[in-house]
């Protein structure tokens, strides 16, 4: 075996004291350590892609080893407790693989010396005067030019329903507005159509309004912004676009993705864009893809918009969706049985809008008939809706769709074998099959390969259960379904 690392010193094993310094000359890494770090660092690019690495994982930095523990470094808090939570088990696994004597990740704050963001986080937030909100004050008129949009009064953090799928992006909106300073530059939301982009932006923008009204935000979609500097330019006020855009303290885009293919407008708004990082003015960005994907835009503002925090939102869980129903009901004070929206939370699951649209019309539909609301007039008042998710799912496009998720091959969605890598994909595509069409299960069975309706039970019940202990399964079938039903 090899040692691992240099010691000199004893450290106590389930100590969570971080008395020891780094990078003392006895902690120093060796180079076989040096190496594994680097290697391992790799793979975790590999393995969660370019957008996540670089927001949070380039960074981490080996500092020392030490009695089987490596330890990392890491600029701020707020990121150190993030990768602890969501990354460090992986990191570890990935360090232990290649050498076994790695038995602790240690994630440690070391300031880049630029900006004192760690200091920060532990200064309260100095909440300022709190001017109290009309339910419909916007923003509208603040800017000279009419340039923002207003806020929506439902899209507030109070509102948002935090989940897996948007605990990142929630959890960096609201570090935006408790830092009373500019955390990461920009922030880029992005996610499919109805996941809570726009709302986690009025959101931000209603919170800074409360905590420091003295701050100009601006929030306009990527469209408005186009619009209004065609505008400008028609109307030779662009220097006066310009200044406006440029003295503003926070400025948020919506879906940038509409800026692809204008190449005036990218030019505009990535000089816009640096004017106000070069004043350390918070930026804010949504799309429905992640920076390197949105191909439409030009490279140097695609690269320019990875470089602050990328925080994706991912398509919705069952669990969410349930939760994000119940705080509806609790909001519309409606009286809603449990089933109803268990019901809806599993049978709407394309997007949040229309989650909220089925509710908003079974509310409507009973108050108009002056009925109670039951699971048999849910079913009636959204037949529509519901027929026109069954009507166009087959079990081939379900075998199809599974399969490419997987990257596996079609036909073994058909054949007997039963290598774990095929035969996982399979049961998903099975309980899919029970859960998106009205086939029953020797139906089913006969579309895989002729098999027995008892092995059709077997995989549902299996998926099932596997969804509620592994978030990966549960999240792939989340993936597969939505992109059957979206
Ligand atoms: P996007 O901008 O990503 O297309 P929106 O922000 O417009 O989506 O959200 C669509 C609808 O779903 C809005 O009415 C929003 O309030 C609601 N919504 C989305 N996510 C959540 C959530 N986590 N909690 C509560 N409501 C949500
Ligand atoms: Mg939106």
């Amino acid at each position: 075996m090899t040692e691992v690392g240099e010691k000199k010193k004893v450290v106590a094993k389930n100590s969570n004291v971080k008395s020891i310094p780094f990078a003392t000359e006895s902690f120093v890494p060796t180079p076989e350590i040096k190496n594994l770090w680097n290697t391992v660092h790799e793979a975790l690019r590999e393995e969660f892609g370019e957008a996540v690495f670089r927001s949070w994982l380039k960074p981490l930095t080996l500092q020392a080893c030490y009695h089987g523990a490596l330890e990392v470094s890491v600029p701020t808090r707020f990121m150190r407790d993030w990768i602890q939570s969501h990354y460090s088990s992986r990191i570890l696994e990935l360090c232990t693989a290649r050498n076994p004597e790695l038995r602790r990740i240690e994630i440690v704050v070391v300031q880049t010396g630029m900006r004192d963001v760690a200091e920060e986080v532990a200064k309260p937030v100095a909440v300022k005067a709190k001017a109290p909100l009309k339910a419909n004050e916007n923003i509208d008129g603040e800017d000279a030019m009419g340039l923002s949009s207003p806020f929506d009064p439902r899209f507030t953090f109070d509102t948002f329903v935090v989940g897996k799928p948007n605990a990142l992006a929630q959890a960096a909106a609201m570090r935006i507005v408790e830092s009373g300073n500019v955390p990461f530059n920009p922030l880029f939301l992005y996610g499919g159509v109805g996941l809570g982009k726009t709302h986690l932006m009025h959101a931000i923008g209603w919170e800074l309004k409360k905590r420091a009204p003295e701050k100009t935000v601006m929030y306009l979609s990527a469209e408005k912004f186009m619009y209004q500097f065609v505008r400008a330019l028609r109307s030779n006020e662009t220097m006066n676009f310009k200044e406006t855009f440029r003295s503003v303290d926070v400025l948020m885009i919506d879906d940038i993705q509409f800026m692809a293919g204008k190449e005036s407008t990218q030019e505009e708004f990535f000089h816009t864009f640096n004017a106000l990082v070069d004043q350390n003015k918070q930026i804010v960005i949504s799309a429905d893809k992640a920076p390197s994907d949105l191909t439409g835009l030009e490279e140097r503002l695609r690269s320019r918009l990875a470089w602050g925090l990328v925080a994706d939102i991912q398509p919705s869980t069952y669990e969410l969706r349930l939760g994000i129903l119940q705080s509806k009901r609790a909001l519309v004070g409606a009286d809603i049985p449990d089933a109803v929206l268990e019901f809806l939370a599993l049978k709407v699951c394309s997007n949040i809008r229309e989650l909220e649209g089925a509710l908003n019309r079974i509310v409507a539909h009973a108050d108009v008939t002056k009925s109670v609301i039951t699971l048999e007039s849910t079913q009636d008042v959204l037949s529509d809706l519901l027929r026109s998710h069954d009507r166009r799912i087959t079990i081939d496009e379900i075998q199809r769709k599974v399969a490419e998720h997987y990257n596996i091959r079609l036909p073994d969605m058909h054949s007997a074998r039963r290598a774990r890598q095929v035969a996982r994909p399979r049961q998903v595509a099975m309980y899919l099959a029970k859960q998106l069409t009205s086939r029953s299960l020797p139906e089913i069975g006969r579309k895989f390969g002729g098999r027995d309706h008892t092995t059709v039970m077997h995989a549902v019940r299996k998926i099932e259960e596997l969804m509620l202990e592994d978030t990966q399964i549960a999240q792939d079938v989340e993936i597969c379904r939505r992109a059957l039903t979206g």
